[in-house]
């Protein structure tokens, strides 16, 4: 085990597969920026299965047992279950999650990756009016795809599903109710997350932030709450359960109560370079080393150093800044559809 300047351990690895999406959500991938001439990755520089496996191995020497595959969209990615499998049979990895936008996710999709190894499912979807989706999301691809997505894994026996609905003030707060009512009594695990400031084009604002307070305060009214106990610690989300039994929530409040003095999570690249923070400007490169044929040890050395330097905690520092947003540091966050979100 390793532990950062901070007295963190490297717990979690997420990885990015693909840094393009078949979406353009405002917050995430403004169509202004991601358009026509944006410049994605070429296949070719996209870091190979069989290195991100090499990789995934050296992480769990340094405490990871935890991979979530996430980019951009990572259904976009061809033959994500190879990954996935060879993840699966790597000694010491106990769990794999995708995050998704679900519009890729058939039934067959669903029950694939099911059957590589993923057992948890994290599913984006900021609106059950159709008109507010396609406003977010910013491409013609019907809501009821997405519904039909989440029934598909509904069908299949993950351990958990999360449906993640980022609320930004005066676009979506009116659909969380709807959302509650939605997915009350369904297995599914409702969680709502502060937009925040990743990347450098989304236009964030504090005033663009409905806030973990404003959204129970919200529902707690109309479906009461109380709040429940961390499944685990450093778990990013606060849980609360409806008193009438109809399941959980849980509130992801990354502006209003960082939590980084937990955080143990790496991001690895599509391209393999290492982020220790989620908001940093830039990264570790593997693709050399890889290149490079160092051993594994070698690299695993490299990867020790780097988290023992580490001392991210952007959004605990966040708020102080607030005052002085041209500190150096908003002009060169890295986009979060290539870091992964
Ligand atoms: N394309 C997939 C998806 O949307 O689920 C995976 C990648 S996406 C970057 C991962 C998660 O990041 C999504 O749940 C998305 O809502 C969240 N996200 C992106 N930009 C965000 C922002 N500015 N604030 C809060 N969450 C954000
Ligand atoms: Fe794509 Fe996910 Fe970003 Fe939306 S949040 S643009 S679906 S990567
Ligand atoms: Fe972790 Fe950086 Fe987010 Fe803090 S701001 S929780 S250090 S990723």
């Amino acid at each position: 085990m390793v532990t950062d300047r901070l007295n963190r351990p490297l717990k979690d690895l997420r990885i990015s597969v693909t840094d393009r999406c078949n979406f353009r959500c405002g917050y995430c991938m403004p169509k202004d920026v991601f358009g026509k001439h944006y410049s994605f990755l070429n296949s070719n520089a996209l870091l190979k299965y069989q290195d991100i496996e090499r990789l995934v191995g050296i992480f769990t020497n340094l405490g990871v047992h935890k991979i979530r595959l996430t980019g951009g969209e990572p259904l976009l990615r061809q033959d994500l279950e190879d990954l996935i499998r060879r993840i699966a049979g790597i000694d010491g990895i106990r769990d794999i999650a995708l995050t998704t936008n679900a519009s890729l996710l058939t039934s067959e999709r669903a029950a694939s990756l099911h059957e590589a190894g993923i057992r948890r499912l994290n599913i984006s979807l900021d609106a059950l009016n159709p008109e507010i989706y396609a406003r977010i999301n910013q491409v013609p691809v019907p809501l009821q795809d997405i519904l039909d997505g989440i029934r598909n894994a509904l069908d299949v026996p993950y351990d958990v599903i999360k449906i993640n609905m980022v609320v930004q003030k005066g676009v979506n707060e009116d659909d969380i109710l709807p959302m509650c009512e939605y997915f009350r009594n369904t297995g599914a695990v409702l969680r709502f997350i502060e937009f925040m400031d990743v990347g450098n084009h989304n236009r964030w604002d504090l005033d663009k932030v409905f806030t973990a307070r404003e959204i129970i305060d919200l529902i707690n009214p109309v479906y009461p709450l109380e709040p429940i106990r961390a499944n685990y610690r450093g778990e990013v989300s606060k849980r609360w359960r409806y008193v009438d039994g109809q399941g959980e929530i849980g509130v992801i409040s990354s502006i209003t109560q960082p939590f980084c003095t937990d955080c143990a999570r790496a991001r690895l690249s599509a391209k393999g370079e290492v982020f220790t923070c989620l908001f940093a400007s830039s990264g570790y490169d593997l693709r050399p080393l890889l290149d490079g044929n160092l051993k594994d040890d070698e690299i695993l050395e490299r990867l020790r150093r780097l988290w023992l330097q580490r001392e991210d905690r952007y959004s605990m520092d966040r708020m102080s800044n607030l005052d002085s947003p041209s500190d150096g540091r908003a002009s060169q966050k890295v986009e979060m559809s290539y870091i992964g979100g």
